[in-house]
This record gives C-alpha cells, sequence and structure tokens, in this order.
C-alpha cells in the first residue's frame, strides 16, 4: 500500500489547482481521477458548449488559458488547456482510477479504489465535481410517462429531439441553452419554476464573477455586501440565447400539475402532449465515496468550517469546488484558485504541526 501525504480525489479544473499550490508544498500527493482522460467534466458536456466568459476569466493558478479565436471558449479548448496544464506542472495523475471508500485509520485515511489498489493518506482533498450526481426533482406521474428523459449530464446535440414535441425543464443556463438549440429541430417548450433572471446583453459571465468577488471580500471584511439585483445564476445572454430571443422561443411556463403517459396536464387540468423532457434541473455534490465517514448531511453537502474548504467532522479531509457553500463561485475555473490556495496552507500547517508534536 503507498503511503502519502495528501491524496487528491478528482482530476478536473479542482483537483489539478489543488495540485498547483500542492507540488510547491514539498508534500508528496497523487490526484486520483475516475476519467480515462483529461478533462473532468467538460468531456461530458453537449458539443456546442462555450464558457460564458473569456479565456482571460476562465483560467486556473499559474498558466492562463490560451486566448481562443471566439470570444468564449469552447469546451475542447478548455479540455485541451486542463490537459496541456496538468503535463505542464507534470502532476501526478492517476487515472482511471474510481475512489469507492474511505475510512479512518488510526491518525490516517485509508483510500480505497474499486480495483482494490489502497492508499495511506494523512489528508485528503475531495474534488470531485458534481456531473456524477445529476439531479432531477419528483413530479407527481412521472413514472407513467412513457417518453424520452435525458439530463443535461447527458445531453450531446439536439439531433436525436428533431421532429419532437420537447419539454426543456430547468432556468439555468443549461436549460437556455438547449432550448435555444433544440428549439431549432423541434417544438420545444421552456419549462421553469418562475420567470428566469436574464442579464443584459452587453455584459457577460465576468458580471457574476465580480459579484462573487464583492461576496468573498464583504465576508472577509466582515460588511454587507454591495450587490446589484440580481443572482449568481442569472442567464447569461451567450450569442445563441440571444438569437433564440430573436426568434422568439425564450420563453418559459411554469411546471405542470403531474406527468401523464403521453405528455404533462396542466393545473387547469388539460393535457399537453409530449415525446420527450430534458432535465436541466442542475447537479449535487458526487461525494457518495464519503459516506462511509459519516460526512454527508441532509442537503448531500458536508459542513465546512469558516474557512469553507475544511470538514468539520472529519479534519483530514477538505474539499473543493463544490459550489457556494464550499466558498463562493468555487466550481467555477477561475474561482476554485482560492480556496485550492487555502485548503493547501492549511494542510501544509496542519501536517508540519503534527509531525513536530509527534514524538
Ligand atoms: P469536475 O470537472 O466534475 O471534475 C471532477 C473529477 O472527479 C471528474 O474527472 C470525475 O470523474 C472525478 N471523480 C468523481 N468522483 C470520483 C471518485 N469517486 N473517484 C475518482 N474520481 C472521481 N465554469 C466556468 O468557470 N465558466 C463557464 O463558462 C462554465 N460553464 C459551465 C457550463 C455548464 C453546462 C456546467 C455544467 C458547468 C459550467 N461551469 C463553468 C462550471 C464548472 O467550471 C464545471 O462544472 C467544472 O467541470 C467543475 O470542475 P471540478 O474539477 O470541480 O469538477
Amino acid at each position: 500500500m503507498d503511503s502519502i501525504d495528501v491524496v487528491v480525489i478528482g482530476g478536473g479544473q479542482s483537483g489539478l489547482a489543488a495540485g498547483y499550490f500542492l507540488r510547491r508544498s514539498g508534500l508528496s500527493y497523487v490526484i486520483l481521477d475516475a476519467e480515462a482522460a483529461p478533462g473532468g467534466a467538460w468531456q461530458h458536456a453537449w458539443e456546442s458548449l462555450h464558457l460564458f466568459s473569456p479565456a482571460g476569466w476562465s483560467s486556473i493558478p499559474g498558466w492562463p488559458m490560451p486566448v481562443s479565436r471566439a470570444p468564449y471558449p469552447a469546451k475542447t479548448e478548455v479540455i485541451n488547456y486542463l490537459a496541456r496544464y496538468e503535463d505542464k506542472y507534470a502532476l501526478p495523475v492517476l487515472r482511471p482510477v474510481w475512489v469507492q471508500r474511505i475510512s479512518r485509520s488510526g491518525d490516517q485515511l485509508l483510500v480505497e479504489a474499486d480495483d482494490g489498489r489502497q492508499w495511506q493518506a494523512r489528508a485528503v482533498i475531495s474534488a470531485t465535481g458534481t456531473w456524477r450526481h445529476p439531479y432531477r426533482p419528483a413530479f407527481d406521474g412521472l413514472n407513467t410517462f412513457a417518453g424520452m428523459q435525458l439530463h443535461s449530464a447527458y445531453y450531446r446535440t439536439p439531433e436525436p429531439f428533431a421532429g419532437l414535441r420537447v419539454a426543456i425543464i430547468g432556468g439555468g443556463n443549461s436549460g437556455a441553452q438547449i432550448l435555444a438549440e433544440v428549439s431549432k429541430v423541434a417544438q420545444a417548450i421552456w419549462i421553469t419554476q418562475q420567470e428566469p433572471a436574464f442579464l443584459g446583453d452587453d455584459v457577460d459571465g465576468r458580471v457574476l464573477f465580480e459579484r462573487a468577488t464583492e461576496k468573498w471580500r464583504a465576508q472577509q471584511e466582515g460588511r454587507e455586501p454591495n450587490l446589484p439585483q440580481g443572482g449568481f445564476g442569472d442567464i447569461v445572454m451567450v450569442p445563441p440565447v440571444v438569437d433564440a430571443r430573436q426568434r422568439g422561443v425564450l420563453a418559459s411556463i411554469r411546471p405542470p400539475a403531474r406527468f401523464t403517459p403521453t405528455g404533462m396536464q396542466r393545473p387547469d387540468g388539460s393535457e399537453r402532449p409530449i415525446d420527450a423532457v430534458i432535465w436541466c434541473t442542475g447537479f449535487r455534490p458526487a461525494l457518495s465515496y464519503l459516506e462511509g465517514l459519516g460526512l454527508v448531511n441532509a442537503h448531500g453537502q458536508i459542513n465546512v468550517d469558516d474557512s469553507k474548504v475544511r470538514s468539520v467532522a472529519e479534519p483530514l479531509v477538505w474539499l473543493l469546488g463544490y459550489g457556494d457553500w464550499n466558498g463562493t463561485a468555487s466550481a467555477t475555473l477561475i474561482g476554485v484558485t482560492r480556496y485550492a490556495r487555502e485548503a493547501v496552507r492549511q494542510i501544509s500547517d496542519y501536517l508540519r504541526s503534527s509531525a513536530s508534536s509527534t514524538p
């Protein structure tokens, strides 16, 4: 069995950002990743996906993402960037390795992969993202619906929906972008809990990062954030979404009362036939392998301390990249850096102090 200072679980952008700081820390470490190739969840995104911010706002620490020919980099550019990034810094990524369990072993953690490999770690950074845990809300009658269903996690192109009556459910960026392209080949309706909130046409995802930074600064300074109206999930008016609005398809309706075998029933009892549903209803943290430690709470999250990166109940576990509960904008390329830096700083301090106090 290998014994090591730090095991990072997950080799997407969050795991690589942790690797960047670990490399400079002098600690021994390895990054275990379940994918067959670099790029984390970006490899699974739909074919036409582009970032909602320019490359300069989409970099992880150290080497910036190369400037794209398009205003907003395509997903393939992100995958190439992450692949070259791990080569450039010679990050020790092992793949494919699926970690299925972590347990306490004295003052260390035992990390077990499904192929029998094991690592004894003094600290673990969990950076497994959310893609492997798609979320779909419950609806009355859904189990009777006989049409096609697909979560955005597995959506690739609009072609399989050509000519169908498709309900796209979910009011975030994924819902808006998938509606934009499916509506070109299908009779698409967009279903959202409430009226979606859109950013202005003259701004892009940078505005969301500026809001996140202001929120983070305000937290550090113990003051109320000075934020404009609107949330962090407002829809960015990327060109396909602008085009959908120009075609008059960017309008949403509220959820049905229930599903039927052939479609949906509206609250007034009338029926709407539907052939397919695309669930753009988000993700939850992929933390199943930590369940044995009893860390995952009723919300599917882990209670973290004020730094947002360290588990309260298991102080040998740090977490990175799961979203706001784990650090404002931590689930974005540019946003994960400050939390990766902080996690590695804490781990270095902790391991040094625990080594010096060992007789
Ligand atoms: P992931 O990329 O999911 O990487 C986690 C890795 O851990 C994966 O390789 C996974 O296979 C592996 N793993 C999981 N479980 C295990 C296990 N048990 N054992 C071993 N390995 C495991 N962010 C931006 O900054 N700009 C954008 O424009 C943007 N657009 C987005 C558009 C969409 C549609 C989505 C869904 C997200 C977008 N994001 C964007 C958010 C974010 O950048 C991505 O979600 C990103 O993939 C998160 O990186 P990560 O490293 O935290 O997780």
